[in-house]
């Protein structure tokens, strides 16, 4: 996906999203277009992309926010409302925000069919603005999909020690795993803004202990050593089976999941701060 043409499309496809700005926030949306297609190019985001940024820019859609503003009524429905009505003002609600993405999850041509006639100038209005930027949208959720996962490679526990018993034929299975992890990316409201945060749901095993550890009264030590973690993104969920195969949560920091059971992580785990039970 280098050759110009595809550039020239990509960006083809994104420019009708620049007649929703004006002024200076047009000229930062465009701006946020081109590292967009650049990205898009690439196929994966870097860091230095700041995509938080790109979609900050893109969300500063005025000309929508006006709109919104100004057809409120249209919008907006007294209650109890119907489901069409629900999205109909969730539809003026996204314009005024410049939530671009959210938007393209309404099914506008059954909106169309349900919304009184007065209200027909809003909803077509806000079909326009989603379909303008629906080749962002698409783009910006491809690249977030592609988004790299942490890695977790299992050493065995204490390479050094494996590596001794190894050359005994002695086999050391590794004993304590990461807890699986969804991660996903979200849309959260702050401020009238929108971001977006990574969330890391721990998918504990049922039955899993929580708190066995002498360490776990302090919600700073790491559950195997004791030693005060002081960074917030340093902790590492793990289980561990006792004899009779109960798991135990066993919160770790970086270093111990490393130097003690052996497991490296490479990436980001965005886990801040351990609970203090049921590992919720
Ligand atoms: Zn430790």
């Amino acid at each position: 996906m280098t050759n110009t043409t595809t550039t020239e499309q990509l960006l083809q496809s994104f420019t009708p999203a620049l007649a929703w700005f004006k002024g200076k926030a047009q000229r930062n949306a465009s701006g946020a277009l081109e590292r967009l297609t650049v990205a898009a190019e690439r196929g994966y985001w870097l860091p230095e992309d700041k995509s938080r940024s790109i979609r900050a820019a893109l969300n500063k859609c005025s000309v929508a926010h006006k709109f919104a503003r100004a057809h409120e009524g249209e919008f907006d429905a007294p209650y109890p409302r119907t489901d069409s009505l629900s999205k109909l003002w969730y539809a003026g609600h996204y314009m005024m925000f410049g939530q671009f993405e959210a938007i393209q999850t309404l099914d506008f041509p059954t909106l169309q069919l349900e919304v009184q006639v007065h209200r027909l100038h809003a909803i077509t209005t806000a079909r326009a603005f989603a379909k303008d930027f629906s080749a962002v949208a698409a783009t910006l959720k491809r690249l977030d999909d592609t988004r790299p996962q942490p890695v977790f490679t299992y050493l065995g526990a204490s390479p050094t020690v494996s590596r001794t018993l190894e050359s005994l034929g002695l086999h050391v299975k590794p004993e304590a795993r990461i807890c699986p992890l969804k991660i996903e990316q979200v849309e959260k409201l702050e401020n009238g803004k929108k971001i977006w945060i990574q969330v890391v749901t721990l998918l504990w095993p049922e039955g899993t202990v929580h708190g066995a550890s002498r360490y776990h009264a302090e919600d700073s030590q790491c559950e195997a050593c004791g030693h005060g973690i002081k960074v917030v993104d340093n902790w590492v969920p793990l289980i561990l089976n006792n004899d009779k195969g109960t798991p135990y949560a066993l919160w770790t920091g970086r270093d111990c999941c490393r130097t003690i059971f052996g497991i490296k992580i490479v990436g980001e785990l965005n886990i801040t701060g351990r609970p203090q039970s049921n590992g919720s």
